[in-house]
């Protein structure tokens, strides 16, 4: 088997809160995107339930006092202080079912893992996954757990050695902090400068200590930054590293609230640019976990990681979309006709003003980092 989808219908259950722009609803509109292009009965290809995590496997990262007033909150325990553990109203709400939800999420990432690692498939794509600023004693950033820190964690405890490349527009300070002192996972985030966005980190000059010093990497990128910069500097730092670090597993967080039509962020992406990194992310990662993440545009979400989906089975998928497809994604807001967006129009000079900042992040990087892997 070439490759595992990680899905349940069970995901819309449960609701943030009807304001919150983390909506469960796009993973089944993904789904059924996916569906609508006969995506889900490849030959080499399957689709696996997701599995809820057990409290003890949520213990490879979070603590037990957390986990506890967790599964409190979700059960509508009111007695607790709640806001210690950054759940309230905001960013986190509290609501039924979350401790379910977290378990979700987390036993996705590591069916994922399992799968990827005992060689039944070459890629597993978890696309309720990618929650990378859950922290081991709070929640931060619409992310009560976060699976990806799990699942990295069993693979480091395996013996593995794990790349993690996060192109979320914010950056991956959960799973960055997990392993900022050892060099046996080697984690890149490419985001918006933490000048302009949450969570506020991510700075170049983040690049690790003690052993794991030049194994943190963080590429910022100004605001309305589009496809061709951004691949630029993907192009620059992500295969060198990479390759040089050779990983056993690679671990990718594909979120797209870095398209320009995201109310959350400030990226001008589109789903040229997303592919463009897709492609090299898959010729580095012949063992490849991939989570989605965020993406508050929620046919965005379902159209990019369809497309994923594609790449990672070698299939080249038609740009008109399926007519049974249409009404779903028309009432979800997307008007077009086309699975890609149409080729956005880039200002040369602005394009030029935003290129001299990200080469200087890249030239640091290039100064402080690549010599720590031999790369000269
Ligand atoms: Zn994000």
């Amino acid at each position: 088997m070439h490759s595992a989808l990680i899905y349940t219908d069970a995901y819309v259950n449960y609701q943030y809160s009807d304001s919150h722009p983390l909506k469960p609803y796009r993973l089944r509109l993904t789904h059924a995107l996916m569906q609508s292009y006969g995506l889900l009965q490849l030959p080499q290809s399957c689709v696996r339930e997701t599995v809820p995590a057990a409290q003890a496997e949520l213990e490879l990262f979070h603590t037990p006092e957390y986990l506890q007033v967790l599964q409190a909150a979700g059960a509508g325990k009111r007695t607790i202080p709640y806001d210690r553990y950054g759940l309230g109203p905001g960013d986190n709400p509290i609501f039924p079912g979350m401790y379910t939800w977290s378990q979700l999420c987390a036993g996705g990432a590591l069916q994922a893992t399992r799968l990827v690692a005992s060689r039944e498939v070459d890629v597993a794509f978890h696309v309720a996954g990618g929650l990378h600023h859950g922290r081991p004693d709070h929640a931060s950033g619409f992310c009560y757990v976060n699976d990806l820190a799990i699942a990295i964690t069993e693979l480091v405890q395996q013996g593995y050695r794990v790349a993690y490349i996060d192109v979320d527009v914010h950056h991956g300070d959960g799973v960055q902090a997990a392993f900022y002192d050892t060099d046996r996972v080697l984690t890149i985030s490419l985001h918006e400068s933490g000048r302009f966005l949450f969570p506020g980190t991510g700075f170049v000059e983040e690049i690790g200590v003690g052993q794991g010093q030049g194994y943190a990497v963080n590429l910022p990128f100004p605001p309305g930054t589009d496809d061709a910069l951004f691949s630029e500097g993907f192009a620059a730092i992500v295969p060198p590293l990479v390759e040089a670090y050779k990983p056993d597993v690679v671990v990718t967080q594909l979120v797209v609230d870095t398209f320009h039509d995201d109310p959350l962020a400030h990226g001008e992406l589109t789903t040229a640019g997303f592919v463009a990194v897709l492609q090299h992310l898959k010729t580095l990662a012949p063992r490849w976990i991939a989570t989605g993440g965020g993406g508050y545009n929620l046919t965005n979400v379902a159209r990019a990681w369809t497309l994923a989906w594609g790449m990672m089975n070698d299939v080249e998928i038609p740009d008109a979309l399926p007519e049974g497809v249409l009404p779903l994604l028309r009432q979800a807001g997307y008007e077009g006709r086309t699975l890609r967006d149409p080729a956005s129009p880039t200002s040369q000079a602005r394009h030029n003003r935003l290129r001299v900042e990200v080469h200087a992040a890249i030239a640091y990087l290039e100064w402080h980092v690549f010599p720590i892997h031999g790369i000269h």
